[in-house]
This record gives C-alpha cells, sequence and structure tokens, in this order.
C-alpha cells in the first residue's frame, strides 16, 4: 500500500444546527497515482471533502495525511504545495492577462528565477497543448482551452496531487473531451493522482475507482464496471448520470 491521502472519520458542518453535517464521518484513502471520481447530487458534499483535503475546509473531527503529512496549522503549506485545484467556471481562474502570464503567475509567488519559470511555463503549456496560443488573452480562448490553461498552471507548480471540482460541467461536449483528454496525459507524463468531482459519465469512467456521496456521507465506493451496475438505484439516489 502507497497511500498518498487518507481521509479519517471527517465531519464537516457549516452552521450550528444539530444534523446538519455537509460531511458526515468519511473515510477513505487514496494510492499514489490512482485516479478517482466523486459522483452524487448537488448538496452531498463533493466540494466540501474536496476542500478539505489542502485545508480550505478544517475538519470537525477526523484526520486527513496528505503524502507524509497530517493535515495542521505547521503542514498547510507543505500540503498545499502538493494539492493542485481545478474550479467548475473557467473565468473565475485567471489573473494573468496573457496565457503564459497567467501560468507563470503561481511560480513568480513562490519566487522561482526568472529562467525557470520561463522554461517551467513552456513546458507546462506543452504538456496541454497550449503553446501556440501563451501570447493570447485569456478571455478570447473558448472553454475547454481555458481549463487546459488552468490546468497547466497547475501542472508549472509540479504538484503530486490534481483535484478536479467539476471542470467540465461548464463546457461543450468538445470542451469536456479536450479538458479530459489533457487530464489523462498530464496524469500518465507528471505521476499524478487525480481525484476528480463530476457529473459526467465519460470522466467517471476513466478513473480507477469511484466514489458516491450522498447527503454528506460516502454511499458506495467500487470500480466504474462496480458502480455503473448499479444503474436505476443510483438515479433512485439522485444521480443525474446518463448510466449506461
Ligand atoms: P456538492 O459539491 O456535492 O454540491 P457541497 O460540498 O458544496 O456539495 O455542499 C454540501 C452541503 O453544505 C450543502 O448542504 C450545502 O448547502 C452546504 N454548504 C456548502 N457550502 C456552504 C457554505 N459556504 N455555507 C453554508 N453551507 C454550505
Ligand atoms: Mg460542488
Amino acid at each position: 500500500m502507497n497511500e498518498i491521502i487518507t481521509l479519517n472519520n471527517i465531519s464537516y458542518k457549516y452552521t450550528d444546527e444539530e444534523n446538519q453535517y455537509a460531511l458526515d464521518n468519511i473515510s477513505f484513502s487514496i494510492e499514489k497515482g490512482e485516479w478517482i471520481a466523486i459522483i452524487g447530487p448537488n448538496g452531498s458534499g463533493k466540494s466540501t471533502l474536496a476542500k478539505t483535503i489542502n485545508g480550505l475546509v478544517e475538519p470537525e473531527s477526523g484526520e486527513v495525511k496528505v503524502g507524509e503529512f497530517d493535515l495542521n496549522e505547521q503542514n498547510i503549506w507543505s500540503i498545499r504545495e502538493m494539492v493542485g485545484m481545478v474550479f467548475q467556471n473557467p473565468d473565475n481562474q485567471f489573473v494573468g492577462s496573457t496565457v503564459q502570464d497567467d501560468v507563470a503567475f503561481g511560480l513568480e509567488n513562490l519566487g522561482i528565477p526568472r529562467d525557470q519559470m520561463v522554461e517551467r511555463v513552456h513546458d507546462a503549456l506543452e504538456k496541454v497543448n497550449m503553446l501556440e496560443f501563451a501570447e493570447r488573452e485569456p478571455a478570447r480562448l473558448s472553454g475547454g482551452q481555458k481549463q487546459r490553461v488552468a490546468i497547466a498552471g497547475i501542472v508549472a507548480l509540479q504538484p503530486e496531487i490534481m483535484i478536479l471540482d467539476e471542470a467540465t460541467s461548464m463546457l461543450d461536449p468538445k470542451g469536456r473531451e479536450e479538458v479530459l483528454r489533457t487530464v489523462k496525459e498530464v496524469k500518465e507524463r507528471e505521476n499524478l493522482s487525480v481525484i476528480s468531482i463530476t457529473h459526467d459519465i465519460d470522466e467517471a469512467a476513466a478513473a480507477n475507482r469511484i466514489i458516491v456521496m450522498r447527503a454528506g456521507k460516502l454511499v458506495k465506493e467500487g470500480t466504474p464496471e462496480e458502480i455503473f451496475s448499479y444503474g436505476e438505484q443510483l438515479i433512485e439516489m439522485g444521480l443525474d448520470l446518463p448510466f449506461p
């Protein structure tokens, strides 16, 4: 066993009301190099779960371990360096006025020397097949291209884990397909562990394992074949995946 993420009995609630748990006693672990898809209806706790992994949400109880680090105040920045996140709305994640400036932003913050920075930006854009758009304004890209730039920004930081929180939800089918292909390629080349929260059947099918959440609980876990075989049962649970 070579676990990169371990969650142990995580619970969390946003409000003071009793029994309003956004996360209700969740435990699971992810092996290095594994791809986990998290599916479940809106409001089931998927995003909250993802946020516990890099400390954006601090669990009320339970333990989080990422790599060799227990998640606590002392280790939080080491953990954040290991975890890159891509969010749903491609327009909310740009800070640079060109694609290359945008990808460079995180590296600038880390104080990476200029020549290394240029090389890492070039390399990251090449890996997501966006090098030809390096000088383009992010606003002038398609949704799929924007998400590939967001992925390049993460790849440039050389993390070990990439979390995609509905990163393909706002894209058209072509955009979804190109982002999914990019995630597959980057995962292999960079030896990343991936967590993708998704409503897309192809994205869920690309994972090694699927976790199903409902009302803050982890209700099912299995290979895509196992999970898809539940078919109708999952739809009755409020899932909107078009199961085959
Ligand atoms: P999902 O990502 O599966 O749609 P979330 O993790 O966003 O679910 O939400 C889980 C639960 O927590 C929902 O009941 C949601 O309304 C609630 N919630 C999420 N974010 C907040 C917040 N910032 N403040 C209060 N409640 C929240
Ligand atoms: Mg969400």
